[in-house]
């Protein structure tokens, strides 16, 4: 029977563990961690993802503050409230919801951000300075799930570790997390030849592709660790739900343990968001 690794409750202790040592700050070193949160444009996705994050902050005691912008925000102004948050020292973390409209680069909106700000992990100096294993601030999809891997496995030192997906947010800096932890990494893509052997291979997979229940029960080998971090939406049977990037019914019976969707790496996202806000307010305190 393999173990369903409780995404939701682990978050929830985390976010526990945090709103006493953010009381603690408050109390001992007169410092309210506090993030600013920037939303261009009407995506409803992104409207329910600002709200859920606000909302977690809410309950930890750590101020937010949502900047709103109209769908037509140029530029220039965005850059302009980034830089303006950046020269602000009451505001700890700086998080614009992407995607942004058309008329915006995202590119250029990730590297006005501070890095010490970034609480998202994507400016270009933190995404190099995981890479030389000195990481500052790491993305929270794959950081929530180095945590759900550690508490499973303990030391991950000598797995063989498979990643389906190489973006920029997920599967780069997930491999680059692992490799630190001293995994033997394979990544794998679009372009892969024969993935199904490579998953084979894996003590921990981790699927990061967007393709409903890609991968399956035979691509799995037995005991493996499975990390799902696909979030699917689908019609099935007449009603919409939520599934990954496994095939979770069929692949589960192989598994040692594996993240569910909903209730896996999704709630440790909001989590590790909480964690880096709480991280950059004591690193620009000097803590
Ligand atoms: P992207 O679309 O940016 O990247 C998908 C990756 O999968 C790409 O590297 C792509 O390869 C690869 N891929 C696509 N098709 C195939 C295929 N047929 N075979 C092998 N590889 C393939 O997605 P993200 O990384 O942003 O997100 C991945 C999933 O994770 C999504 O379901 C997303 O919703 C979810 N997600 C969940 C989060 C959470 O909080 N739990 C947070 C972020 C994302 P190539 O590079 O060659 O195109």
């Amino acid at each position: 029977m393999s173990e369903v690794i409780d995404g939701k409750k682990f978050a929830d202790n985390l976010c526990a563990e945090l709103k006493v040592e953010v009381a603690q700050l408050i109390a001992n070193e007169n410092l309210l961690p506090c993030i600013a949160v920037v939303l261009v444009g009407d995506d409803p996705a992104s409207h329910v993802y600002v709200k859920n994050k606000v909302l977690r902050c809410t309950q930890l005691g750590i101020k937010s503050i949502e900047h709103r912008l109209p769908m037509e925000t140029e530029q220039a102004e965005l850059l302009a409230l980034i830089e303006t948050l950046n020269q602000d020292d009451s505001v700890h973390g700086i998080l614009v919801q992407l995607p942004v409209p058309k008329q915006i680069d995202d590119k250029a909106v990730l590297a006005a951000i501070s890095p010490t700000k970034d609480v998202d992990g994507f400016h270009i100096q933190n995404v190099g300075a995981l890479a030389v294993g000195e990481p500052i601030m790491v993305p929270c999809t794959p950081l929530g799930s180095l945590m759900l891997l550690q508490d499973t496995l303990g030391d991950l030192s000598g797995k063989h570790a498979v990643i389906v997906g190489r973006s920029n947010i997920v599967g780069k800096p997930m491999a680059l997390l692992l490799l630190q932890h001293h995994c033997t990494v394979t990544v794998v893509h679009s372009r892969t030849k024969d993935i199904e052997e490579h998953c084979r291979r894996a003590d921990i997979l981790v699927a990061a592709v967007g393709i409903p229940k890609f991968i399956k029960a035979d691509w799995v080998k037995s005991g493996a660790v499975v990390i799902d971090v696909g979030i699917n939406r689908i019609q099935e049977e007449g009603k919409s739900r939520l599934v990954g990037d496994v095939d979770f019914e069929t692949v589960a019976p192989r598994a040692a343990a594996i993240t569910p969707v909903p209730g896996g790496v999704g709630p440790m996202t909001i989590a590790c968001l909480m964690y880096n806000t709480v991280a950059a307010a004591k690193l620009q305190r000097g803590l």
